[in-house]
């Protein structure tokens, strides 16, 4: 019965076409597309926002006024003396929201502490440790059994906040940056850009981004545009590239300006818009990582960040097998066991403890390169 009412949808799929029959030429591949679309709804969509920076500059305010949302209502600020000793923490906040039907499942990572403690030297280290265990799980993930239904939490952008009020960089952000730009797409941006003239923008801007490139750092690239592309979305790839970093203002408040009710900040002589863009680039920053870009940066974390890490991780699997066999031979054509070596301080069981212990992750890891070794010639037949 079954086969028999799916042949039919098979049948008048494929025959019931007036147009397709009057047009003999159609096979009715150009449908693709719309089969593409319509999976990719059902399914919905996900990403991974990382907001870095020193607290204060503005990072929850301009979350939640990017997907008009309140992220932050169970955050609990930390005094002056807890913040001496805060060590930098990740926390993450998930939101489903729909648009026109369109799901998108929103993940922020924000992480408090950063840059608050007296010794900051490496605070970005826990950042880059939580972007590699994402990509760890991805990898385990892919690697294992059920592949179908892997959660990608790889972080896909990290908007890095730039303060205001400095000369430029400092040299945690530099530093920042660096540690992780081989890692995750930064998207760098100037904070809190009302408590700057315009022209003070413009020249801390131009500065900015002569230090990103004298310090060899890599930001998100926005990809190049068709030589075919209308001159109206030229000059609008152009605008965007030059605006690096984005000059942005935040704010939970509307207010009323013009008579009519903005999302802005009210000031003693005027009101700032955060969506009026001779006002700041909030708008520009909101199209890029929402209707432009979005889809590239995911594309750009799996083929360049993800792919890096997981070159990485084959590597280092490979070369701790190798020497696992060698390990082995070297035992068997000696005909005696590997003397367990002594550990100073650390008694015998508890070496043998390490070595089993030790043992047991290179055949975990024998068992995952198999895998993938196996997944790779599948994938290579398929083609
Ligand atoms: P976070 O610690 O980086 O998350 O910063 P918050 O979003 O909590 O903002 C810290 C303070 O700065 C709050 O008092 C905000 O109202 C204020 N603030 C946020 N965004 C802006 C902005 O664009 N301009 C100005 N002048 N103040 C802002």
């Amino acid at each position: 019965m079954e086969n028999s009412s799916s042949n039919n949808r098979f049948r008048s799929a494929m025959f019931n076409h007036d147009d397709e029959d009057q047009d003999k030429e159609y096979v009715g591949f150009a449908t693709l597309p719309n089969q593409v679309h319509r999976k990719s709804v059902k399914k919905g969509f996900d990403f991974t926002l990382m907001v870095a920076g020193e607290s204060g500059l503005g990072k929850s305010t301009l979350v939640n006024s990017l997907f008009l949302t309140d992220l932050y209502k169970d955050r609990k600020l930390l005094n002056a003396e807890e913040r001496i000793t805060q060590t930098v923490e990740i926390t993450k906040h998930t939101v489903d929201i729909e648009e026109k039907g369109v799901k998108l499942k929103l993940t922020i990572v924000d992480t408090p502490g950063f840059g608050d403690a007296v010794n900051n030297t490496e605070c970005w280290k826990s950042v880059a440790d939580y972007i590699d265990q994402q990509f760890e799980q991805y990898f385990r993930d892919e690697s294992g059994l059920n592949r179908k239904n892997i959660q990608d939490n790889r972080v896909h952008c990290c908007l890095y906040f730039i303060s205001p009020f400095g000369h430029g960089l400092r040299p945690l952000d530099v530093e920042f940056m660096k540690a992780l730009h081989e890692k995750v797409n930064i998207v760098p941006v100037l904070a809190k850009a009302d408590t700057l003239t315009p022209s003070e923008v413009k020249k801390k801007k131009i500065k900015i981004r002569e230090e990103i490139e004298q310090y060899g750092i890599k930001i998100y690239q926005f990809p190049d545009c068709d030589s075919d592309e209308d001159e109206e979305f030229k000059q609008q790839d152009l605008e965007l590239k030059e605006s690096i970093p984005f000059a942005v203002i935040g704010s939970n408040t509307v207010v009323e300006a013009k008579g009519k009710r903005v999302r802005g900040r009210l000031y003693p002589w005027g009101i700032v818009e955060v969506e009026n863009s001779a006002h700041c680039d909030f708008v520009k920053l909101r199209n890029m990582l929402v209707r432009t870009h979005m889809q590239d940066l995911k594309d750009v974390t799996r083929e360049t960040h993800y792919e890096n890490y997981r070159a990485q991780c084959i590597q280092s699997m490979t070369r701790m097998v190798v020497k696992e066999r060698n390990r082995n031979k070297l035992t068997r054509e000696s005909g005696t066991d590997f003397p367990i070596p002594v550990v100073p301080g650390v008694t015998e069981s508890e070496t043998e403890k390490l070595i089993r212990e030790k043992d047991e992750e290179l055949r975990r890891m024998q068992e995952m390169l198999q895998r993938i070794q196996d997944h790779l010639i599948t994938q290579k037949d398929g083609y």
